[in-house]
């Protein structure tokens, strides 16, 4: 995988000399509980703001998850996934050689962390949530904002949708439905995405990773055992990874693929609250009804 080599002058242009050493000793040893890893972090992320020498050092940080093992390779593959999701604001002010390496290394990430998904089989419920999220993160796709959003949080999540008017409204998220914010929960049926209208041109895309978790979703496309709404969803989602997630998948759509990968894990609870994003939910100011994934704005605030 190309990337800006550690002896560059461009580590000193951006000010952080000592990067290349961190990341030296972080190949050594990549831990991402230890000293060292702090206070790389230090130098190119904090609290969702991307600094100048973060599109230079992401590159190698994926170099170093994809030649671990997946067991300590996960909880790097997560951080990834949740900095990378906050990286458009910052993109303007970088070069185009440094960004076009760092998308580069995206797309390899993309391969490299679907095939170990993959192959790791059965993931806890929380490593789920993270790394199927990280994957669009990859892929460029805004849902993979959910690495930081609170949608995914358990129990009671909280997020935020925009009516076509423009309105905010903020919500409670449960995983049995969507509620108006701080309002109890009321549970809702699972919507039914009607494949006959989908108004989205699907094109593949070149050497498509996704197309892994194909058959794990046509297996449960044939299951007595899932409703018929929930089925919907899985056929959408198969559509979807037979092509590729590009970054202008309708959001809702993405809702149900990581809504089915996380039930093809096993993450049933985690799974429904991803389907009830297609809920209707009605504008607080203006009255108007709109399906909440339609609006979601969480990744833009
Ligand atoms: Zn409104």
């Amino acid at each position: 995988m190309r990337k800006i080599e550690l002896d560059d002058k461009i580590w000193g242009e951006l000010g952080t000399q000592n990067l290349p050493e961190l990341i030296n000793e972080f190949t050594k040893n990549p831990e991402v509980d230890s000293e060292i890893f702090y206070e790389l972090v230090d130098c190119i992320w904090d609290a969702g703001t991307c600094e100048p020498a973060f599109f230079v050092a992401i590159p190698h940080l994926i170099d170093i998850a994809s030649n671990l093992e997946f067991c300590r390779a996960k909880d790097l593959w997560s951080y990834l996934g949740s900095w990378v999701s906050t990286h458009k604001k910052y993109c303007e002010e970088v070069s185009e050689e440094i960004l076009d390496l760092f998308y580069s290394s995206l797309r390899y990430a993309e391969k490299v962390c679907a095939e170990s998904i993959f192959k790791a089989g059965k993931l806890s419920g929380i490593d789920a949530v993270y790394l199927y999220a990280g994957l669009f993160t990859f892929s460029k796709h805004d849902l993979g904002y959910m690495t930081m959003s609170g949608y995914k949080d358990d129990l009671e999540g909280t997020s935020v949708a925009k009516c076509e008017n423009g309105h905010l409204n903020d919500v409670t998220v449960y995983n049995s439905g969507i509620a108006a914010y701080e309002e109890k929960e009321f549970p809702s049926s699972i919507t039914v995405p009607d494949l006959t209208s989908i108004n989205y041109h699907f094109e593949k895309i070149d050497d498509n990773p996704w197309l892994l978790f194909e058959e794990g979703i046509q297996k449960l496309i044939k299951n007595n055992n899932i409703s018929k709404e929930i089925k919907a969803h899985l056929r959408l989602s198969e559509l979807i990874v037979k092509h590729g997630v590009k970054p202008d998948l309708p959001v809702k759509y993405a809702f149900s693929l990581y809504g089915s990968l996380l039930l093809c894990n096993g993450s049933i609870d985690e799974s429904n609250r991803l389907f009830h994003g297609w809920d209707k939910i009605i504008c607080q100011e203006c009255g108007q009804e709109f399906i909440f994934a339609d609006g979601w704005c969480e990744s833009c605030l």
